[in-house]
This record gives structure tokens, sequence and C-alpha cells, in this order.
């Protein structure tokens, strides 16, 4: 069994509306036993494409698929709602991205496949990552740094 944090986004059209989608698709999947996840927080657009605001959460799930059928199982969900890959980094109607895997005895899991890369390479630069994950995750730490300090790092680069 595995714990996975996924993070969850929508800047097009019914933006709460994807969002509740996504996690009654995953309620719905054999070998998902229990999805739970953050507040939604808007958030501004990320990269050089200029787009409407997030809606941005995390996703606690666990599960025994492992990550990549985790994946794909993601894909199929961003495809249902409708997800076009047309813009990199550009608008979506659902944006879904495995963060953090731990196993059930606590261990993280790390992933480098072509397609895959765990933890996600930019989770600990993103605020409006870090921010619902600390919702659900509050004594989460990375490289012996806690998530609350990381949280206020970022604010202060920012500010
Ligand atoms: P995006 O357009 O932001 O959804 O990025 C999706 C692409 O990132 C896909 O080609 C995935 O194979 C790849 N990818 C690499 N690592 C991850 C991850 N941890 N979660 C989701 N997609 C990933």
């Amino acid at each position: 069994m595995y714990t996975y944090y996924i993070g969850i986004g929508s800047n097009l059209g019914d933006r709460e509306g994807y969002l509740a989608f996504a996690v009654n698709q995953l309620v719905g999947i054999q070998g998902v036993t229990g999805v739970e996840h953050s507040n939604w927080i808007e958030t501004p657009p990320w990269g050089p494409v200029e787009q409407g605001l997030f809606l941005n959460g995390i996703l606690k799930v666990k599960s025994t698929l492992e990550p990549l059928t985790m994946l794909e199982t993601i894909w199929h969900i961003e495809r249902l709602a409708g997800r076009q890959r047309e813009i990199h980094w550009g608008p979506r109607t659902l944006d879904l991205d495995i963060v953090w895997i731990e196993t059930e005895a606590g261990q993280v899991v790390c992933v480098e496949e072509a397609n895959l890369v765990v933890p996600h390479p930019y989770f600990w630069k993103r605020q409006f990552v870090l921010e619902p994950l600390r919702e659900v995750y509050p004594h989460f730490s990375y490289e012996g740094v806690s998530i609350s300090d990381r949280i206020e790092e970022l604010r202060v680069l920012e500010s």
C-alpha cells in the first residue's frame, strides 16, 4: 500500500467541478482505498504563458497501484476531463502531478523513469504545492527542512 500526494490544478472552465470530478473518479478506481484532499486555493499561473488563475490543491490517495499504473490512471482522468496537451504550461481543465509517494512503513519512494520522476522535480519550489501539502501532511520535511520553514523561505524570496 502506498500513500500518494498528488498535486491537482485547473484554470479553464468549471475549475471546482473539474477538481471534484477528479476526486470522484479516483474514489471509484479499483486499488484506491482512500482519497482525502486539502482546501482548494486560488493561485496565479506559473510559467511564461498568459492565462487565468488556477485552483490548486493536494490529494492524499491511499492505493495499492504501482507508481506507473497511478500515472496512467491520472492521465486517463485528465483525458476524461477533456484535457488537451497542446500548449506546454498553457491553460488546462485538469492537471494532476504525482508529487510524493510513501510506503505504509513511511519510506519515501523515489522513481526515475522516462515518464515519471518522483519526488516531483519542482515541488519544493512551488508555494501552490507546499501550502496545500502542509494541510494534509503537517509534519512533512524535505532534506532536513520543515515544510513551514520552506513556505516562509519562499514567501520571503518572492516578496
Ligand atoms: P504536465 O503537462 O505538467 O501534466 O506534465 C506531464 C508530463 O510530465 C508527462 O509527460 C509525464 O510523463 C511527465 N512527468 C514526469 N514526472 C511526473 C510526475 N511526478 N507526475 C506527473 N507527470 C510526470
